[in-house]
């Protein structure tokens, strides 16, 4: 069978067979074909790897795919309502990516608001934090912007986000301490102020 060849940027030849299917996106797929055949021994003449670039490249969009969101994707709504009291969503599933090593961190989500007029659909809160996570994300940021988001939108008596989140960054490699569950909080308005039982009811109602 005949074969071409590439070279990556540092040097590496790559061998592919004529007639296989060659990148339709020649940039992206060299780009990340010279990382995965540099860095992780990826061998693009065989069958399981031969696709796996143009994977790559599919898997980071798919994790990243709120990177250039309008926000739509949260179908966000709210409704006018008297309820003062608290509402607790709890242990919402999430997925993000750590903007410092690209790989996953996964966990739950805790959000608590006490309205203040107005409240949002449950399934709200679950969009809320799936369009903040889904790009490359540092934990203590995106535990920020969801608060921001629902206290900006909602105008709550206040509000609370907690999450905790396994990072593979620090379980499977680096420091390598599997289990290792790291735990963000941002509190607003009567969840803040410490001398008011908002906060431990909040805590209390999660455990
Ligand atoms: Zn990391
Ligand atoms: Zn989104």
């Amino acid at each position: 069978m005949t074969h071409e060849e590439l070279t990556t940027l540092s040097g590496k030849k790559l061998t592919f067979g004529i007639g296989e299917p060659r990148p339709e996106n020649d940039l992206w797929y060299g780009s990340a074909l010279g990382v995965l055949s540099n860095h992780a021994g990826l061998d693009v003449s065989t069958e399981h790897g031969k696709d796996t670039p143009k994977r790559f490249i599919a898997m980071l969009d798919e994790l990243t795919k709120c990177k250039d969101c309008d926000g739509s994707c949260m179908k966000w709504k709210v409704f006018p309502s008297g309820v003062d009291q608290m509402v607790v969503v709890n242990r919402i599933p999430f997925s993000s990516v750590c903007n410092h090593h690209v790989v996953p961190f996964v966990g739950y989500a805790w959000i608590g608001y006490i309205p203040g007029g107005r409240i949002a659909g449950l399934s709200k809160f679950a969009r809320v934090v799936h369009h903040f996570a889904k790009r490359l994300q540092v934990q203590e940021e995106l535990t920020q912007q969801v608060a921001d988001f629902l206290d900006e939108e909602l105008e709550p008596a206040g509000v609370m986000v907690v999450l905790e989140a396994e990072h593979l960054c620090t379980t499977i490699r680096g420091v390598q301490t599997p289990g290792t569950i790291t735990r963000t909080v941002v509190t607003t308005g009567v969840f803040a102020d410490h001398t008011r039982t908002a906060k431990n009811e909040f805590l209390m109602g999660i455990k």
